[in-house]
């Protein structure tokens, strides 16, 4: 006989059983809405792929990975998907998952000009033709800057052979800040250099959603080899804006599959950042920095991204 069961008072019980006649909805947005639109949903895909510096010093062979994330926000009907996945096989499960959930897609939003996260909308719109890809129109253009055929053949199918989609395409530019779903804001916030420059995010007010993009890194090593003493600042600051949003959910645009989507995270990344200026300052090679990083972060994936990002800052003038 158990003392905490008996311990249970009725409402205890009452409060068990409605939780578990909820339905089951996941990331659905909880409690009620004072406006008349349908209540948005939303649900977070992921996927794990090598990592692109996989020069690393021996030692964090199980964690040489990363996964990168694809939000899936709906109404009743429609929904609005946030970054692609990168590879075709990676992009057709995607499809397939978004075909699955029932909705229409009406637009695909790319929130920074990272080939991982825009490579697959050409399978998702050969197989959504309603769908339009949208993104503010800096990152329009660092989309065309990433598809030119050295940054295609040289590095990216050379990570990647037969893997990466034959047709890349571009996004549209988004004209104003929002994107409307079902009578409901999806609003673009521009927070300027992250993991790489003009980055935003998506901000869902009516549910408290932020789809980061790559501001926010969950588990795994922040991609810092286009940052500088300057922007890495800049990237901090982009934090602190997140922040100024009050989410209930933040989506990193990495994330190790099935870690929650807390704010937390934002506080987290901020916190790596700090560590990484404070370990540049107080380190004289790559070596020292990269080991420093991994004695306080041992278990983040992609270690790579870290040991690039060492070698970066150390080339640093
Ligand atoms: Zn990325």
């Amino acid at each position: 006989m158990s003392s905490i069961g008996a311990a249970l008072n009725r409402r205890d019980i009452m409060k068990l059983v409605s939780a578990a006649m909820l339905p089951v909805m996941p990331g659905a947005a909880k409690g009620g809405s004072e406006h008349e639109a349908p209540r948005l949903g939303y649900r977070v895909f992921t996927v794990a792929r090598p990592g692109l510096n996989r020069d690393v010093p021996p030692g964090k062979e199980s964690l040489q990975w990363v996964a990168n994330s694809s939000t899936l926000i709906y109404g009743e009907r429609e929904a609005v998907l946030v970054d692609t996945f990168l590879t075709v096989e990676q992009s057709n499960g995607l499809a397939d998952a978004i075909a699955a959930s029932g909705k229409t897609l009406k637009a695909i939003y790319v929130t920074h000009a990272h080939g991982d996260h825009f490579f697959g909308l050409a399978i998702l719109q050969r197989r959504f033709p309603g769908a339009r890809a949208l993104a503010t129109p800096a990152v329009v253009e660092r989309m065309k800057l990433q598809v030119t055929p050295e940054k295609l053949n040289d590095r990216w199918r050379k990570l990647f052979p037969n893997q990466i989609s034959d047709v890349i395409s571009v996004a549209d530019p988004l004209e104003g800040n929002e994107i409307d779903l079902e009578g409901n804001k999806l609003v673009v916030v521009k927070i300027g250099h992250t993991d790489t420059d003009d980055s935003t995010c998506l901000h869902v007010p009516s549910i408290g959603l932020v789809a980061a993009g790559d501001a926010v890194y969950n588990g795994i090593h922040p991609f810092l080899n286009e940052s500088n003493r300057k922007n890495r600042l800049e990237w901090i600051a982009a934090l602190d804006k997140i922040d100024a949003l009050k989410p209930s959910a933040v989506v990193a645009g990495h994330k190790i599959p099935g870690n929650d989507d807390s704010p937390r995270n934002v506080e987290e990344t901020r916190q790596y950042l700090r560590d990484f200026i404070r370990l540049n300052d107080t380190t004289k090679t790559a070596r020292e920095l990269y080991d420093g990083m991994l004695e306080l972060y041992p278990a983040r994936a992609n270690p790579g991204s870290l040991w690039s990002a060492a070698a970066a800052a150390k080339a640093e003038t």
